[in-house]
C-alpha cells in the first residue's frame, strides 16, 4: 500500500477492534461443516449502479449435519487495518431447494447456518458499495469496483486452499476487469487466498495493454477519458520503463498478465494504492493525475508483487482473514519496496539521480522531523494507526534503511553484492520454499551477502532501536555527502485559507510576530509591510521588505469584523537549516562503483 498527500481515513472511525481468536480464551476455535463445490456469482448492473450495491450469490455443497459458519474478512491484505466489511452487508437470506435456513451471527463477522441436512445451500445478500477506498466495494451509476474480501464468505475453521468459481452478471455492453483466470463463463481462483487478491472492476471504464517484461500488462482507468492521450502514454512509459527494473531484480515475471487498475475522483485527496499479486487498484484525485509522484506509487503496488504478496515475513503467511497480523517486518514489506520504487524509476531512466537523491532527502527530512521510532516498532503499530505523526514512517524510514544496507553490502563485498542478492535470495528460499521469512533468514540472507559480516549492530542500533542514522559515514561510502545550508528568514506565524472575504487567518502560532502584533483567527489579513495577501508574490515580497533583523517594525494591515485595523508588531526571524544530498567530488574509485552500481542496478564481476 503507498498513500501519498492524503486526507481520506474517514472509515477508520467506525472500525471495531479485531475479534480475540476464541481459541486463546480457552475454547476451541469454531469450525463450519464442511462445504464444497463453492461457486460465487456477483450481479452489477445499472439498477445496482443507482443503488450502489453488489448482488451476491454463494452457492456450495454442505457435508455432515453441523452448522455452515461463514464469515466476511475483517481486512484485505496490504490494507493494514481491521475494517469489518460484514458491516455493510444486508438482506442475508440462505436457502436450500428454495426453501429458507435458519441462522443467527456467530460472531460479528460470522453467520451460523442451520443447513438442517440440506446437500446444496444458496446464501444471498447485498454489499453496500459506497466507500471510495482500494480495499472496498465502491459503485457509481455505470461502474463499479468490487473487492473479493468485501463479498466472498470462507467457511470458518476450514482451510483456506478451496478452490472455487466466480460469475458476474451484468450489462450486455459493460465490462470487466480482474486478474483472476478466465474459467467457462467466469474466473476460476485455486485457493480462497488467490480469489480475494484480485479485485473487480466493472462497468464501463478505458482498457488498453502492452507486453512488458515478456508478459501482458494492462491498464484499466474510470471513469472514461480521465487518463487518455499525452498523460494515458505518460504513464505507459513510465511502465514500459519501470517494470523491467524490478523484474531484473529477481530474475523473474512472477504473473502470466497484470492489471494496473486506476480510479480518478474529484472527491479524493492524495492518492491510495493497494497491491495484490497480479493487478493493483490505485485511487487519486482528479487534480493529481499528472503529479509526479503517480509512477512512483505504480512502481511501489508492481514491486510488491514480489515483496510480500508473494515473499512475506512468516507472521503474515499464511494470511489470516478473522484478525490483525502485526509483524515487525513491515518496514521491508513497505520500505524497501518504496526503496526499490525510487530505484526502479532511476535504474528505468523515468527519473535521473538528481531526483532519486532529493527523494532520499525528503525521506531523510520526514525521519527527522518525527520523534525517534524503531523501525520494528513502526511496523508492529501499523495497525492502530499512532497520532503522533509515526503513523506512516516505516515507509521512508524502512526505505532508508534499504538504503543503508544496499550501501553497507556493496561496501563490504566491495561492490559484487548488493540488497537485490538478499530479495533475490530470501525470494528464493522462503517464497518458493512455501512459507514467510523469518529475522534469521533475512540477517542470514543480509550476512551472506556482505561476505559474512555482521549486521547484529546494525539491527540493534538502527531497526530495533532508535538511534540516528549516522549518514555521513554511510552515504561516502557511496560518494554521496550530505550539505548543510542555513537560512534566515522573517515568519509571520499564521495559517492563511482565502475565501470569498479576502485573505483570512485560519490559525496563529503562539509567540509568533503575528500573535504578539494582536493577530486573531478569523481576521482578513490586508497588508503585511505594504504588500497586499491578493499579491502572487506576496510571501517573498514582505519578505524582502521586512529585512532579517529580529524586532524591527513590522505594520499589519488587517480586518476584523468588517473594519479596518492597523497594528504595529515587529519582524521574527527563524533560522532554517535545510540539508541536500549530492555527489561528493572527492568521492573514491570504490565509492563511486558503488554509487553507480545502485544507481544502475549493478554490480562489479569478480
Ligand atoms: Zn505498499
Amino acid at each position: 500500500m503507498r498513500v501519498l498527500a492524503t486526507v481520506l481515513l474517514v472509515v477508520a472511525a467506525h472500525t471495531l477492534p479485531a475479534q480475540p481468536a476464541s481459541a486463546a480464551r480457552g475454547t476451541p476455535a469454531p469450525r463450519s461443516a464442511a462445504i464444497s463445490d463453492v461457486r460465487y456469482q456477483l450481479t452489477f448492473n445499472a439498477a445496482r449502479g443507482v443503488q450502489r450495491s453488489i448482488g451476491v450469490q454463494m452457492t456450495f455443497v454442505v457435508s455432515g449435519r453441523e452448522p455452515v459458519l461463514l464469515s466476511l474478512p475483517a481486512w484485505t491484505p496490504g490494507a493494514y487495518e481491521i475494517s469489518n466489511y460484514a458491516r455493510f452487508v444486508s438482506g442475508f437470506a440462505p436457502t436450500a431447494a428454495g426453501r429458507p435456513l435458519r441462522w443467527d451471527k456467530l460472531d460479528p463477522d460470522t453467520w451460523r447456518i442451520q443447513a438442517d441436512g440440506a446437500r446444496e445451500v444458496t446464501v444471498r445478500f447485498e454489499a453496500r458499495a459506497d466507500s471510495l477506498d482500494n480495499a472496498f466495494n465502491w459503485a457509481r451509476d455505470e461502474f463499479a469496483l468490487i473487492n473479493g474480501t468485501n463479498v466472498f464468505l470462507y467457511p470458518e475453521g476450514r482451510p483456506l486452499e478451496f478452490a472455487s468459481t466466480v460469475t458476474i452478471q451484468t450489462e450486455t455492453d459493460w465490462r470487466v476487469a480482474t486478474g483472476l483466470a478466465p474459467a467457462a463463463g467466469g474466473w476460476s481462483a485455486p485457493t480462497y487466498h488467490e480469489l480475494v487478491d484480485a479485485p473487480f472492476f466493472v462497468g464501463r471504464f478505458d482498457l488498453d495493454s502492452m507486453r512488458i517484461a515478456d508478459r501482458w500488462l494492462r491498464l484499466a482507468t474510470y471513469p472514461r477519458g480521465s487518463e487518455k492521450g499525452e498523460r494515458r502514454a505518460a504513464l505507459w512509459a513510465s511502465l514500459r520503463r519501470a517494470v523491467p527494473a524490478e523484474v531484473a531484480v529477481f530474475h523473474e515475471t512472477p504473473w502470466t498478465n497484470y492489471t494496473v487498475m486506476q480510479i480518478a475522483d474529484s472527491a479524493f485527496g492524495g492518492m491510495s494504492a493497494l497491491e495484490h499479486q497480479n493487478s493493483n487498484v490505485g485511487v487519486v484525485g482528479t487534480e493529481l493525475l499528472d503529479a509526479p509522484f503517480v509512477p512512483s506509487v505504480y512502481a511501489h503496488e508492481i514491486f510488491h508483487a514480489f515483496n510480500v504478496k508473494r515473499l512475506r515475513p512468516a507472521e503474515m503467511w499464511p494470511y489470516r482473514y478473522d484478525q490483525a497480523q502485526p509483524t515487525p517486518w513491515l518496514w521491508v514489506s513497505e520500505g524497501i519496496t518504496d526503496y526499490y520504487a525510487d530505484l526502479s524509476l532511476v535504474r528505468g531512466g523515468v527519473i535521473d539521480a538528481a531526483a532519486f537523491l532529493a527523494t532520499t532527502q525528503g525521506k531523510m527530512d520526514h525521519v527527522a522531523q518525527l520523534a525517534a521510532v524503531s523501525l520494528e516498532d513502526a511496523s508492529l503499530q501499523a495497525w492502530i494507526h499512532m497520532t503522533d505523526g509515526t503513523s506512516d514512517i516505516y515507509y521512508d524510514k524502512g526505505s532508508l534503511a534499504g538504503l543503508a544496507l544496499d550501501i553497507l553490502i556493496r561496501d563490504a563485498s566491495d561492490n559484487q553484492a548488493s540488497l537485490d542478492d538478499v530479495m533475490r535470495d530470501l525470494y528464493g528460499a522462503a517464497y518458493k520454499g512455501g512459507r514467510g521469512f523469518t529475522a534469521d533468514e533475512w540477517w542470514g540472507a543480509v550476512s551472506r551477502a556482505a561476505r559474512g559480516a555482521s549486521f547484529r549492530e546494525f539491527s540493534d542500533k538502527y531497526v530495533d532501536g532508535r538511534e540516528p542514522y549516522p549518514w555521513t559515514a554511510w552515504l561516502a561510502k557511496a560518494g554521496w555527502r550530505v550539505v548543510t545550508d542555513t537560512l534566515r528568514e522573517a515568519r509571520l506565524g499564521v495559517m492563511l485559507a482565502p475565501d470569498s472575504g479576502g485573505v483570512r487567518v485560519a490559525e496563529v502560532t503562539p509567540g509568533s510576530a503575528a500573535q504578539r502584533a494582536g493577530v486573531r483567527t478569523g481576521d482578513v489579513l490586508v497588508r503585511v509591510a505594504g504588500v497586499p495577501t491578493s499579491d502572487r508574490d506576496f510571501n517573498s515580497k514582505w519578505r524582502a521588505r521586512a529585512g532579517d533583523r529580529e524586532g524591527a517594525p513590522l505594520v499589519l494591515e488587517i480586518r476584523r469584523d468588517g473594519a479596518p485595523l492597523t497594528l504595529n508588531g515587529a519582524v521574527h526571524v527563524a533560522t532554517l537549516i535545510s540539508t541536500r544530498v549530492e555527489n561528493d567530488p572527492a568521492a573514491n574509485a570504490r565509492a563511486v562503483r558503488i554509487r553507480g552500481g545502485i544507481l544502475a542496478g549493478t554490480t562489479t564481476a569478480r
